[in-house]
């Protein structure tokens, strides 16, 4: 009997989805919910849940309630299960998005019997015409999506998803309920056990190890120096599909003009741009128009882009679950993926004072996970390992060998055996009623007011770990933690207690080795991010006597083709490829690609034969403070307003404006400004000027001045007819 029904199921999965085998234990999800059976199902993202209960409904008579919170992705899941018929009809969803009409359409259909899936939002359950509806027909069974949400401990707690189990009991009484999350600590899954009154679930919990994911924490110094680092990160991984995650919107905004201005194709995203720019953007990742979206955590809900190789975090996020799942999104087809994020206690200062204004409740659930996130930077051990430990998994106390920084980069590590014993003993003589920080004070002798008020500073293992740092203490309590010695109680104001396994270890003590922790108070921000490089003499005499011959071939002056401050950065940086000459200070996308090869190919050469090891930091090109002016000069001269009007309406003297334009053309940009210049000067001065120009050594006005008659001409004309030649010709 057995045999015969999973053959069904098999040929189940090949007709209507067309795979021939189950992912991990999709096969027994599925049989647990024909079998009527309450199931709960833990599985990362990517791993197979919507199949879980897609494949029971179509394989079921009667219609299954799939609730799930995102509107946006319901039509994305409708459209998929179509996919898989010929039948409109198999799927639905019910939200506030369908007008009046569309709604009748969807009733004509659930009660004709042809709908196996409908997909509804928890608000529109609470209708009590849903409920009527629901009520009338033959319900399969209900699967709760996105369950965490349940909890106010998980990462996404909504207030509707509470009310879940009574609307249900409302419609049908002992409706079978599965229930998918890809994120759930313990605690979170408790309480969606609790909460919709599961009976004795069939329980899968799926490994979240995800093996090809490499896990990095930075130290975040000055927010230059951190973007300075981005950008050389991204710079480095050229070409490849990222996200970069920001708390604030200026913050993605900010980042990605940065990235533009150093050649990344890099948008932002953030739910201040309307729905279009929001679709556009997301569009553009996919189609790899864009490589690198700067995001708030708005991005990536529904966004299944396969090939993410890499999530930056530019601010921590403000719980495991959310840095979870926003690493997540890296690698899904399980190719590389790095997970690099920065971390500051000034970013965890600032998320708790957001907290500030919630309810009490909020707070302490909101601090209890920022005290996890900072556990997490901070620890020396395996990142692997913390996070799985976090969501209730083991991983063992070896690492994971290669794919985290703290273990490819093991701190040294020493034995610790008595001191883990003696932590122990003051978590039960203290009766396993105090959080972390208070034991470290206690082994470290600090008198404080509860230390006092309970009388511990009488007892004899107060200060018995003053040798000791307080950190060499949190680290080992952390370790003890991690390998199961100890526990937090989350709900109990994350206090400390003794697991069987810790009794274990004080009974007969075996070797335990730590390493200290991070302390990233103590990591400093180097001298300079723009590191101080040496002028290379000889590499500069080379780049001079080569500008020298383009220009004679091209018949142009030699500052047309490069100025001198952007040959002596070039002989500080050797820039060997397109992009990085176009860091090169004074030199642009379009004019490296004009002018640089040649120079590109004698940099290379020369680093080459001369074995220069290069300075790994292309300096970053900074956004430009004043574009917005810019930006408006530009319009204005193509409207030819006159110079002096522009200046007025940008409150900026006519030598400022001036300066401003030269800034504009020796960035790439041609600024046709005849229309000015014919008022001043007629056709035979500017052609004399010109000229001049073309045999010039050098762009200086004095230098002009003195070779031209200066009885004709002012500083102003030759800087003019500067603009119009650097304008015509250097781009
Ligand atoms: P989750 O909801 O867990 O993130 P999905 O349900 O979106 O995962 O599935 C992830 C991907 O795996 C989808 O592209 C899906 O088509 C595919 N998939 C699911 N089950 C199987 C299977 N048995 N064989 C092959 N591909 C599968
Ligand atoms: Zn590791």
């Amino acid at each position: 009997m057995e045999t015969s029904q999973y053959k069904s199921i098999d040929a189940s999965l090949q007709e209507y989805f067309g795979f021939s085998k189950f992912k991990g234990e999709q096969k027994k999800i599925v049989e647990s919910v024909l079998g009527g059976r309450d199931t709960f199902v833990i599985m990362p993202t990517g791993g197979g849940k919507s199949l879980c209960y897609q494949l029971p409904a179509l394989m079921m008579g009667g219609t299954a309630i799939v609730i799930s919170p995102l509107i946006a992705l319901m039509k994305n899941q409708v459209d998929l299960v179509r996919g898989y018929s010929s039948n409109d009809s198999i799927a639905h969803f019910l939200n506030s998005s369908l007008n009046r009409k569309q709604t009748k359409l969807v009733e004509e259909d659930l009660r004709s019997g042809n709908t196996k899936l409908l997909y509804v939002a928890p608000e529109t359950l609470t209708k009590e015409s849903t409920q009527d509806l629901l009520r009338e027909l033959d319900l399969s069974f209900v699967a709760v999506d996105e369950a965490h949400c349940i909890s106010e401990w998980g990462h996404d707690f909504r207030k509707d998803y509470r009310n879940i189990k009574k609307m249900l009991q409302e419609i049908k009484d002992d409706i079978p309920v599965i229930a998918l999350t890809a994120t759930a600590t313990p605690k979170v899954r408790q309480d969606i056990i609790r909460n919709l009154k599961m009976e004795d679930p069939d329980v899968y919990l799926s490994s979240f190890n995800r093996s090809n994911l490499y896990y990095e924490i930075r130290p975040k110094l000055d927010r230059d120096a951190t973007i300075s680092n981005i950008v050389q990160y991204i710079q480095e991984n050229k070409g490849k599909s990222g996200i970069v995650y920001c708390l604030n919107r200026k913050s993605t905004e900010e980042l990605a003009e940065t990235l533009r201005v150093n050649g990344v194709k890099a948008a932002a995203y953030h739910a201040g741009f309307d729905a279009n720019t929001r679709s556009r953007v997301q569009d553009d990742f996919l189609m790899e128009r864009v490589d690198v979206i700067t995001a708030t955590i708005a991005f990536g809900m529904g966004i299944d882009k396969p090939d993410v190789r890499f999530v930056i975090h530019f601010d921590i996020p403000k719980s495991l679950e959310n840095y979870y799942q926003e690493t997540g999104r890296a690698g899904r087809d399980g190719l590389e993926g790095n997970c690099v994020a920065y971390f500051s206690q000034a970013d965890i200062n600032k998320l708790d004072k957001f907290l500030r204004d919630k309810s009490v409740k909020e707070r302490e659930i909101g601090s209890q996970h920022l005290t996890e996130v900072v556990g997490y930077a901070e620890s020396a051990s395996c990142r692997r390992q913390y996070l799985l430990h976090y969501f209730g998994e083991e991983f063992g106390n070896d690492g994971c060998g290669k794919s985290c920084d703290n273990c490819c980069n093991p701190r040294e590590s020493m034995e610790a055996k008595d001191d883990a014993a003696l932590v122990l003993k003051v978590v039960t003589e203290l009766g396993e009623s105090f959080r972390r920080k208070y034991l470290v004070d206690y082994l470290m002798g600090k008198k404080t007011q509860d230390a006092v008020g309970f009388r511990h500073d009488q007892k004899a293992t107060f200060g018995q770990g003053k040798e000791q740092t307080p950190l060499y203490w949190s680290s080992i309590i952390q370790q003890a933690m991690l390998r199961g010695l100890l526990e937090k109680d989350i709900e109990d104001y994350g206090i400390i207690r003794m697991t069987q396994r810790g009794n274990d270890f004080m009974d007969a003590p075996h070797a335990f080795p730590i390493s200290l922790n991070h302390d990233y108070s103590k990591i400093v921000a180097p001298p300079s991010a723009a590191k101080e490089a040496a002028l290379d003499d000889v590499l500069l005499g080379m780049l001079k006597d080569l500008r020298k011959q383009v220009s004679g071939q091209k018949n142009l002056p030699p500052f047309v083709i490069f100025q001198d401050a952007s040959l002596n950065d070039m002989a500080t940086q050797y820039p060997i490829s397109t992009d990085e000459m176009a860091n090169i200070v004074g030199v642009s996308q379009g004019k490296a690609r004009k002018f640089g090869r040649k120079f590109i190919e004698l940099i290379q050469q020369y680093v080459e034969d001369n074995d220069i090891e290069r300075p790994n930091e292309i300096i970053t090109k900074q956004v430009a403070k004043k574009s917005k002016s810019k930006v408006s000069i530009i319009q204005n001269i193509d409207k030819k307003v006159p110079l002096p009007s522009i200046a007025d309406s940008l409150g900026m003297d006519l030598n400022a404006l001036f300066a401003e334009i030269e800034t504009i053309v020796a960035s790439g940009t041609k600024l046709n400004i005849d229309y000015f210049i014919n008022d001043y000067l007629d056709e035979d001065q500017q052609e004399e000027i010109y000229e001049y120009f073309l045999e010039a050594e050098t762009d200086s006005i004095e230098e002009a001045l003195k070779e031209l008659d200066d009885e004709d001409y002012n500083d102003d004309d030759i800087r003019l007819m500067r603009v119009k030649f650097m304008s015509e010709n250097a781009n």
